[in-house]
């Protein structure tokens, strides 16, 4: 095969010295005695021996490059002492043959986060949809450690949308912020600003929920309170306390809710007001919060989710 054509192969590689068959090993898995296919990783001296077909069938990057004439006289790849040479470290690929050969092979259950991950970059590098669809898939479990700005970062590289919309989520939520969540990843442009436009709208809605006393009186309990006039005033007046307190909240709009049971609890303003009609107040701004919040997620997990449909015609929807 012609390296000097193939996808897979770089001009900047060393020619010589490198290629000194005396540094060669066999590598201690991946080493196949009938192989038909004699690779390299650009940071070791394993040879990989495998099979040339198999390689096609997995890799459109290796289909691609199979096509291609062999020149007379050219022989890379078919013998020990004159291997293809990728532009891969050794660690990269020993990831993707661990899938294609099963050598070594781990459940789902049993691969870490980075590992999963590394999978799906060859994967991706290479062009072997069937690797990245199951590395893609394994991630659904590493919840723990796989969320956030992290997720969201892999959801435009490996064009995952629904990882979009639920990465959002964690995001609008996070106490951190998407300042906080985004700084260690590179996110795309056009998606940090729709979570930029998104913790806007949140801030929007906690000024215009400090603004405004809740209106209880569709509440029975409420309603019907044996000393309503008295428990109403303390909500005005506690409300002087409360308001801006709520409007100064950071971070994710969750922490309202604390806050106001603590205020609420705390504040002698509130004192005077029944237990019952205190607990009316909270539960109420609870729901409040959590339909803003629902609803802002919601928006902007749909705008980023059709953001990266739109950048990956071939999206893969794994996320339940
Ligand atoms: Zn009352």
């Amino acid at each position: 095969m012609d390296i000097d054509n193939g996808p897979i192969s770089g001009d900047d590689l060393p020619e010589q010295g490198d290629k000194s068959p005396a540094v060669y090993k066999r590598h201690p898995l991946y080493y196949f005695e009938d192989a038909n296919l004699f690779l390299k990783a650009q940071d070791s001296g394993f040879i990989y021996a495998v099979y040339k077909g198999m390689m096609a069938k997995f890799s459109e990057t290796f289909e691609a490059c199979f096509t291609f004439p062999q020149p007379q006289g050219k022989e890379e790849g078919t013998i020990f002492d004159n291997p293809i040479l990728l532009p891969i470290d050794a660690a990269a690929f020993d990831v993707l043959c661990s899938f294609i050969f099963h050598l070594g092979w781990k459940s789902q259950s049993n691969r870490s986060t980075d590992e999963l991950l590394a999978l799906g970059r060859i994967s991706q590098f290479l062009q072997c949809p069937d690797a990245l669809k199951f590395a893609i898939a394994g991630l659904r479990f590493h919840s723990y450690d796989f969320n956030g700005g992290k997720k969201m970062f892999y959801a435009s590289t490996f064009g995952v949308p629904k990882w979009g919309y639920s990465a959002t989520r964690e995001i609008l939520t996070s106490v951190y912020g998407v300042g906080g969540c985004c700084s260690e990843y590179s996110i795309d442009m056009k998606i940090h600003k729709l979570l930029l436009e998104g913790e806007s709208n949140l801030v929007c809605q906690i000024q215009l929920l400090a603004r405004e006393i809740p209106n209880l009186d569709d509440d029975a309990v409420w309603s019907n309170c044996p000393q309503k006039d008295r428990c109403m005033k303390a909500l005005i007046k506690g409300w002087e306390v409360l308001g801006p307190a709520i409007g100064q909240t950071r971070g994710a709009i969750r922490q309202v809710k604390v806050l106001v049971s603590m205020k609420v609890e705390s504040e002698a303003s509130f004192a005077p007001m029944r237990l019952k009609c205190r607990e009316v107040l909270c539960t109420r701004v609870g729901q409040v919060v959590e339909r803003i919040e629902a609803f802002v997620n919601n928006a902007a997990g749909e705008r980023v989710k059709a953001c990266i449909e739109q950048e990956h015609p071939e999206a893969y929807d794994v996320e339940d």
